[in-house]
């Protein structure tokens, strides 16, 4: 048993047999071959509970700093995360092979973004960091703003140590919970963005909403800057790691508190800006979408023909209006409040599924529940008892 005793202590009462699992994986099969003939018998669970953030929290003897600093502690909290994932069951993923390697991935979520810009991070023992913005004082003019090193100065020095770091580590025998791994690092992290508008807003803060009336110039100059640094950044990672599959053009995080107008005015023009100069020759792939602005959404959709919507959340959208808007052939991913996830109890928990879960947003199918959400801190058997609610109330 290569698990640690805190860790059997926390997770070990939601560890499944080998049989359980194989159980599982056959009914998990039919689930998705259903969903995927477009005939569902019941919407699929996705995206797993289990990760190092929630084992930071949980995990008292644990810092976060150490996690974003030390690159041994990255592969063991991810080798960890993966050897528990293993064992607990909470979404309609297919269990694999216990023993098989994992991929290690340079993460710096939340805040790989801005300070790539320079934004000051603060780091905390026992929860995620803060990050501070720039320009909320003082409006630096975009044409002084000089576009980063993607390698070094600020907090990219550490981003670079730690990525040559685990790349040398994932090459020896190294292994964490009886794991080992893979013998490439994925760099997703550092080549995906939150966002143009997003980025610009931590640098800035909420001053950006009001800059767009009284001075939209600088608003234009200062997204222009933050896309080409983007774009600069992007490509020098994949020069020294590997090509991204797809790239994040229109992928944002702050624009639902935009107009229509607004979006179309500042943020629009920058999108297609980025797209050429990736070369790329379509949008996003899947647009994460966590607050509210159902907008935005139909707005997406309809200018750049994005057909795939993920954490779209129940207490912020109407989602059987937004199915409605956007239509059956949209894929939908949906998850419910995670203040009542963490605090639940599982029966209110059991109830909001059963609420969200209605006809018309199951709709025709191309519906999924995300159980993990922004659920960090809730308990595991929260989490299994939202799983077993959306295997109740998730038939056709
Ligand atoms: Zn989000």
């Amino acid at each position: 048993m290569d698990i640690a005793p805190r860790y059997q202590e926390l997770y070990g009462p939601f560890f499944v047999t080998r049989d359980q699992a194989g159980a599982h994986n056959a009914e998990v099969a039919k689930v998705w071959e259903a969903y995927k003939r477009d005939a569902p018998i019941r919407v699929p669970a996705t995206w797993g509970a289990m990760n190092p953030m929630r084992l930071m929290y949980a995990d008292e003897s644990l810092c976060f700093r150490d996690y974003w600093h030390d690159s041994e502690q990255m592969l063991r909290l991810q080798a960890t995360a993966a050897a528990l994932s293993r064992r607990i069951i909470t979404t309609d993923d297919a269990k694999g092979p216990r023993a098989a390697p994992v991929g290690a991935t340079l993460d710096f979520h939340p805040f790989g973004d801005e300070t790539y810009w320079g934004c000051p991070v603060e780091f905390y023992d026992r929860d995620q960091p803060r990050v501070y913005h720039i320009y909320s004082d003082a409006k630096v003019p975009p044409s002084r703003m000089a576009i980063p090193d993607p390698f070094s100065g600020g907090f990219m020095d550490t981003v670079w140590r730690m990525y040559n770091e685990m790349s040398a580590l994932v090459q020896t025998d190294i292994s964490f919970a009886g794991l080992r791994f893979t013998p490439r690092v994925r760099t997703a992290g550092m080549k995906g963005t939150y966002g143009i508008f997003n980025t610009a807003l931590q640098m800035r803060g909420t001053a950006l909403f009001l800059d767009m009336f009284e001075d939209p110039e600088y608003v234009h100059g200062l997204l222009d800057v933050v896309s080409r640094g983007y774009v600069h950044r992007v490509k020098a990672w994949e020069k020294e790691t590997q090509k991204n599959k797809r790239y994040n053009i229109c992928y944002d995080h702050g624009i639902d508190m935009m107009s229509t107008e607004h979006y179309e005015q500042f943020l629009v023009p920058v999108y297609e800006r980025v797209k050429a100069a990736f070369g790329a020759e379509k949008y996003d792939a899947n647009i994460e979408h966590c607050g509210r602005g159902e907008a935005v959404l139909r707005y997406k959709h309809e200018r750049f023909g994005i057909d795939s919507f993920s954490n779209l959340n129940a207490s912020f959208l109407d989602l059987e209006k937004l199915r409605h808007d956007l239509g059956p052939e949209v894929y939908m991913q949906v998850t419910i409040h995670p203040g009542l996830v963490h605090t639940g109890p599982i029966d209110k928990v059991r109830e909001a599924v059963k609420e969200t879960l209605t006809p018309a947003l199951k709709g025709r199918g191309r519906l999924t529940f995300g159980i993990q959400g922004d659920n960090f801190r809730a308990p595991i058997k929260h989490l299994v008892g939202l799983y077993e609610a959306v295997k109740e109330y998730g038939h056709y």
